[in-house]
């Protein structure tokens, strides 16, 4: 068996972590280049003509950038008192009752947007944002609604809820992957870890993990787990690892935050790669993001003038606003418009999204260090003809021959 089979490194680069060889490209279902399995897409949007977003990363359990008091005020009924307190951690909430800190879109103003976004041409969702998704007093009417629609659905979680009885069946039936935050990779340091309300032991995390590989309906489903390298016990890497391969899960993505992990990992992570076969990925990290207000990760300047990927994919925050990208939808200068109140048609062809895209984003206070730098790149490079497009899909085709979760750009 080769013995890179299921090692990846998150964009193609040498993984942090000093390994002696290069790692293999992203899996296709990660990688940056995802977008030309789109080729119909790619080809209106080098001829300049109208696209619309085929993703959306939604996240449905606020606060927005905006405050929106009048949502905590009963919009969300039956579930009680939803005021924000300002706070910035997730509260004490426990049950189907949000902490007080979360302001959940309601579900019927969420169920119509999914549907909305589904009309304009609309693929796929991700649910994801600073609050747990799973937590939404109405998460399975939301996912039903929008799996209705024809939607393929995406969720990173923090996994507390995986093995309630609801969010389960919800999960398994209707969503294409999982992404899940694993604290730790043994009990002890899972209990020093674990801060999220509601998390019971890592046993049962495995657990809950392992049951959805096995009833999840989609047969493109993917489980993995998310654990960010921090100053805890290097060895805890490798146990991480055990673990989720022991559970069962397709992969296990290793991070170290956008300034870096601590250094002395690379045994660890060296170690961990060796678990990786060809039915479990191991993620290794990718290098250190740039300083604050440098060009861009490896301190170059970006060569994309224009945010072509928000031409593709799109974040709605918890107050159905719509945000260039994630990494910029915590600040209300990105607003592009309410698309709960307003559709998807006005807002998408709206002033504000016009002046966006004729912005220069890397000149941008949030954009300084695009996170979707690599997107941008590429589409800025088919966009201007310096690589022709019929040449790139063709190349992609023979590579990629079938793209795992295409609509998830
Ligand atoms: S961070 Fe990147 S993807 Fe996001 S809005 Fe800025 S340029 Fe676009």
């Amino acid at each position: 068996m080769d013995d890179t089979a299921g090692v990846r490194s998150h964009d193609g680069t040498a993984p942090q972590g000093g390994r002696e060889r290069p790692a293999p490209g992203p899996s296709p279902a990660h990688s940056p280049r995802k977008v030309l399995a789109h080729g119909d897409l790619l080809r209106r949007f080098v001829e300049g003509r109208e696209i619309r977003p085929v993703h959306v990363r939604l996240d449905i359990m606020g606060p927005s950038a905006h405050s929106r008091p009048e949502i905590g005020n009963g919009r969300e009924s039956g579930n009680g008192p939803e005021s924000p307190n300002g706070t910035d951690a997730l509260g004490p909430a426990s049950g189907n009752s949000p902490a007080e800190s979360e302001i959940p879109l309601p579900t019927s103003e969420a169920i119509a947007l999914l549907r909305g976004f589904a009309a304009s041409g609309g693929r796929a969702v991700t649910f994801r944002g600073v609050r747990e998704a799973t937590r939404h007093p109405g998460y399975p009417a939301v996912c039903d609604a929008g799996h209705e629609a024809g939607l393929r659905l995406g969720l990173v979680t923090d996994g507390t809820r995986l093995g309630r009885p609801d969010t389960a069946e919800c999960v398994a039936s209707t969503h294409t992957w999982v992404r899940v935050a694993l604290p730790a990779g043994t009990e002890a340091a899972f209990r020093a870890a674990a801060t999220a309300p509601g998390r019971t032991t890592l046993a049962s995390l495995l657990d809950d993990v392992g049951d959805l590989r096995q009833s999840a309906i989609d047969p493109d489903f993917r489980i993995g787990f998310h654990y960010v390298i921090s100053e805890r016990d290097p060895g805890d890497i490798l146990a991480a690892a055990r673990a989720a391969r022991a559970a069962g899960a397709h992969y296990i993505r290793f991070d170290t935050g956008r300034h870096g992990g601590p250094p002395g990992v690379a045994p660890a992570l060296r170690q961990a790669a060796l678990l990786a076969d060809d039915a479990f990925e191991v993620r290794l990290p990718r290098p250190a993001a740039a300083p604050e207000g440098a060009s861009d990760d490896d301190g170059r300047r970006a060569r994309f003038d224009r945010c072509h990927y928000s031409r593709f994919t799109v974040a709605v925050d918890a107050a159905g606003r719509l945000f260039p990208c994630p990494q910029v939808s915590h600040d209300p200068r990105y607003d592009l418009g309410d698309v709960v109140a307003d559709g998807w048609p006005d807002v998408l062809d709206g002033a504000a999204r016009a002046a966006w895209d004729a912005t220069e984003p890397p000149a941008t206070a949030a954009c300084g260090s695009c996170f979707y730098r690599p997107q941008n790149e590429l589409l800025d490079l088919l966009l201007g003809g310096r690589v022709a497009l019929d040449d790139a899909l063709a190349a992609y085709a023979d590579e990629v021959p079938s793209t795992p979760h295409a609509d998830f750009l």
